[in-house]
Formats: structure tokens, C-alpha cells, sequence
């Protein structure tokens, strides 16, 4: 969790600031709220806020309304820190988004015990994000995040002139687990298939579960020839180890259809995907455990073996 600082007197800053960092919390302090603002709309926000109401410039119920009105992915938790005691002060804060609320002079221990609230209210609205946008058995991305993720990347793909290698996976005769060794076993493997994928990528490469025993990963900055490389590579590390299971020991293997994003072919998200499929229905058909590109050529609309 970071923490950001708004407090215009020096004196004030360098306190707040000497216990936080003796309570251990990453933070950031500045001393106007321009400041603040140029934090908040970063690529990498603070998690939770200390704001000073008095401040040169935007003061801070400026800035609590525009950390509102952004409404970044991730919620901003926001503690006003003030002298000003009225109860119509604090309604103020309120209602412009503050969700609580500290007397000046502050008291060290109180201001720590509000940190903790805001500390573990973000923490179950990270987890509820987490529940939301994740497969529950895999933890892998679940089918819309990883749409949502195709549908940004592909626009980004397009923007910056670079290519997008999707890769769409299926396991091979999955439903052979499950009529030997159990429902149970199934999700089993499919837990461990789904660890395997993820062995291989970078940091901002993605895999989303987007069927039932169906992935789709996604390889941004990666053309059709990495890209193919990349998932016979994903491939061999799936059939390579057998998976143990507390029904038994088995093994699994995926066909792999791929396709990537092309400057001079313009293609819709569906028309992309689909690709992949009849890519991966190649692979299916020409015996399994192997990877299929699409070769791009429209009048086959056919796929090429790695
Ligand atoms: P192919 O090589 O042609 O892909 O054969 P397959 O058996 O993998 O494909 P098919 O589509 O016939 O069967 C997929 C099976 O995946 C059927 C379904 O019961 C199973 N399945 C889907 N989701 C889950 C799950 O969450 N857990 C388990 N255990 N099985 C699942
Ligand atoms: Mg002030
Ligand atoms: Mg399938
Ligand atoms: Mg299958």
C-alpha cells in the first residue's frame, strides 16, 4: 500500500511524514495540492491519501473531487486532516468523497489506527476485484477480463504500429480425465495446466481462461514467428512432467491455434479470434499436441504448422 501526503507547512510534513516511515508505510510527500493532483493521475497512484484541506493552489477539497471525479481503476481511500472542527466542515469533506476525517493537532496513534481501517478497506476491495476479473479453480483471468484485455491490446496494437500474438490453447481429449479419474482429477489438471502456461510469459503478457479447458493468451509486442515460437515452447512445457493428482497420475497435452495482429491486414476482435480457432481446429485435426498459425492468406483462411 503507498501512501500520499498533502501538507503545505514544512514543519507539519517532515512530522506525518517521520511516522510513517516509522511505521513502515511506502509514502510520498508534497506540499500543494497541484502536486497531489499530478501523483494522483500517474500511472502509479497512491493507494490511500492524508490531505490537508488548507493548501496553496487547489486546496484539499479540490483535490478529494478530482481524485473522485477520475475515478481510477483501483479505489483511492482518503483521510482529510484538518483544523477545522465544525460538523458542517466535515460534511463538506464528505460529501466532496473523503472517507474519514482527522482533528488537528493529530494524534499519532489515532492517525495510525485510521490508516489501519483504510488499509484493510482496500484490502477487501482488492480482493473482491481479485474475485471479479479472475477464474475461481485456475486464478487465471476469467473469459470477459481477458476479452476486455484482447479488446485494449488489440486498439494499442493498432496505435502504436506493433504486433499482438493471441494464442488460443486447448487441452487434448480432456474429457478422457474426467471419465477415468474423476470430475475432481479434471480440475486438478486444469489447475495445473494453467500454472504451466504462466511458466514461460513476461510481465505483461496474459492468459485468461476462456473456456472450459480453452485459454487464450495474450503476447503483446510479439510477431506471428515469436509468437508461434513462444507456444510450441508453452507447449513442450505442458506435455513434458506428468501431473500427479490425488486420483491418480496423468499427463496432458494442448493444441495451440495462433494468429497475430498485422499492419496491413485490418481485422476486427472477432474476426482475430477466429482466427485462432480455425487455426487451433487445424491443429486438432492434424493429430493433436502441435501448433497451428494462421497463415493469413484469405482465400485458404487456412493454417500453417510451426
Ligand atoms: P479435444 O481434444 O477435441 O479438445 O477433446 P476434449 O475431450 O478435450 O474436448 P471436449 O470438448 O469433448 O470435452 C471437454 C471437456 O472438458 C468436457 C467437460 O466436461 C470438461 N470440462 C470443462 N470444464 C471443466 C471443469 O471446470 N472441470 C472439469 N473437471 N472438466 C471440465
Ligand atoms: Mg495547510
Ligand atoms: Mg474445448
Ligand atoms: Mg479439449
Amino acid at each position: 500500500m503507498k501512501i500520499l501526503l498533502v501538507e503545505d507547512s514544512y514543519i507539519e510534513r517532515r512530522k506525518l511524514a517521520s511516522y510513517l516511515t516509522d511505521w513502515g508505510f511506502d509514502h510520498v510527500a508534497v506540499g500543494s495540492g497541484t502536486e497531489a493532483v499530478k501523483l494522483l493521475e500517474s500511472d502509479n497512484p497512491p493507494d490511500l491519501a492524508l490531505l490537508d484541506w488548507l493548501l496553496p493552489g487547489l486546496d484539499g477539497i479540490d483535490v478529494l473531487r478530482r481524485i473522485r471525479k477520475v475515478s481510477p481503476e483501483n479505489y483511492i481511500y482518503t483521510v482529510m486532516l484538518t483544523a477545522k472542527t465544525h460538523k458542517r466542515d466535515r460534511m463538506t469533506a464528505m460529501e466532496a468523497g473523503a472517507d474519514d476525517y482527522l482533528s488537528k493537532p493529530i494524534d499519532p496513534a489515532e492517525l495510525r489506527s485510521r490508516i489501519m481501517v483504510g488499509k484493510r478497506i482496500l484490502e477487501l476491495q482488492q480482493s473482491l476485484r481479485f474475485a471479479a476479473t479472475h477464474d475461481f479453480l485456475t486464478n487465471l483471468l476469467n473469459r470477459s477480463e481477458i476479452l476486455a484485455a484482447l479488446d485494449r491490446e488489440f486498439s494499442r496494437a493498432g496505435r502504436e504500429n506493433k504486433p499482438t500474438t493471441v494464442i488460443l490453447a486447448d487441452i487434448d481429449h480432456f474429457k478422457r480425465v474426467n471419465d477415468t479419474l474423476g470430475h475432481a482429477a479434471g480440475d486438478e489438471v486444469l489447475k495445473e495446466v494453467a500454472r504451466r502456461l504462466k511458466l514461460d510469459l513476461r510481465p505483461y503478457d496474459m492468459v485468461g481462461r476462456y473456456g472450459g479447458e480453452e485459454f487464450l493468451i495474450i503476447l503483446p509486442g510479439c510477431n506471428l514467428t515469436a509468437g508461434a515460437r513462444r507456444a510450441d515452447g508453452i507447449r513442450h512445457l505442458i506435455e513434458k512432467d506428468p501431473i500427479n493428482t490425488p486420483f491418480g497420475c496423468t499427463s496432458a497435452t494442448v493444441s495451440m491455434g495462433v494468429t497475430a495482429t498485422n499492419s496491413s491486414r485490418d481485422r476486427s476482435v472477432a474476426e482475430f479470434l477466429q482466427e485462432a480457432d480455425i487455426s487451433l481446429y487445424e491443429a486438432k485435426n492434424k493429430g493433436r499436441n502441435r501448433v497451428e498459425i494462421f497463415s493469413g492468406d484469405a482465400k485458404s483462411a487456412g493454417a500453417g504448422q510451426i
